[in-house]
């Protein structure tokens, strides 16, 4: 197209490029989805229809860029995608990276919602979006690290809202009550408050809960201790 007297506009656009042989984490979070699962009632603390339609998300996007991928992992309204050290993805633009992912997420859980809430629609004005950002880690020790502390954060995460609904739902508790029979104790006692007042035993918990879910680069989605099998998982990057 011929150039026009408009063109020098274009200088202004910036290219944030990512460093070369770095690894690159795309991490995106759904936006307000305490509101959004309170919409359309996602069952608490885990709606596992919400979290296999997350897990069918992100492995259209893992299987989109599987020849960049390590691997991804998830949990809650959260995905994060890690990328080769080596990848060429966009020129390494951090821009193109980060919209792309989470803007390809979004149309996925958007296409296949009624897969999974079979019996309720998506309402126009409560549709899902998540942001995303692109985070460099500089060394594969950091990015275990990093992985390690979703995973532990999963963990953490659900063990609190187990514990907490399970005191509201089956003990009867008000969510104050609960709350003030949690604050202060540490992962043992709330294991040992499941048991002795709800009689759950937390390791028979599902293990998509507990876990998270990783999806490998070839599309498979595993619930797996991610602590014990870090080196393996990233044997050979
Ligand atoms: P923000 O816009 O800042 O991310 P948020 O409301 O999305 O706010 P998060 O910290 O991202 O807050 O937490 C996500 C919330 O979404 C959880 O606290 C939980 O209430 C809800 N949620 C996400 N996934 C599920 C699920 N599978 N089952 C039940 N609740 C879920
Ligand atoms: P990139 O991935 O780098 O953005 P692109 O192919 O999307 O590459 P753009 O500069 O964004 O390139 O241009 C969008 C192109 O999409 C247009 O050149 C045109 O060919 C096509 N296009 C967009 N909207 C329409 C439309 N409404 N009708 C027909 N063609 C369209
Ligand atoms: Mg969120
Ligand atoms: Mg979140």
């Amino acid at each position: 197209m011929a150039n026009s007297k408009y063109e020098y506009v274009r200088q202004f656009e910036t290219h944030d490029v990512l460093l070369p042989d770095t690894y690159i984490v795309v991490r995106i979070d759904g936006k307000k989805f305490h509101e959004f699962s309170k919409f359309y009632d996602f069952a608490k603390p885990n709606d596992e229809r919400a979290l296999k339609l997350m897990n069918a998300s992100a492995k259209n996007v893992v299987l989109k860029y599987k020849s960049d991928m390590i691997l991804a992992f998830g949990e809650s309204d959260e995905y994060s995608f890690i990328l080769r050290k080596d990848t060429k993805l966009f020129n390494r633009r951090s821009d193109k990276i980060a919209s792309l992912f989470v803007s390809l997420f979004t149309s996925n859980y958007v296409a296949l919602w009624s897969k999974f809430f079979t019996d309720r629609p998506l309402d126009l004005k409560h549709l899902p979006y998540f942001d995303s950002r692109c985070v460099l880690y500089p060394s594969l020790a950091i990015v275990k690290d990093y992985l390690s502390w979703r995973f532990v954060d999963t963990h953490i995460n659900n063990l609190y809202n187990t514990a907490f609904w399970q005191l509201v739902l089956k003990c009867g508790m008000t969510p104050q009550e609960s709350e003030n029979r949690l604050s202060g104790t540490v992962s043992s006692e709330k294991q040992e408050i499941l048991f002795s007042d709800c009689g759950i035993n937390y390791n028979n918990e599902p293990e998509m809960f507990k876990k998270g879910s990783l999806v490998t680069n070839k599309g498979s989605i595993i619930h797996v201790d991610i602590i014990k099998e870090i080196d393996q998982l990233f044997e050979g990057y």
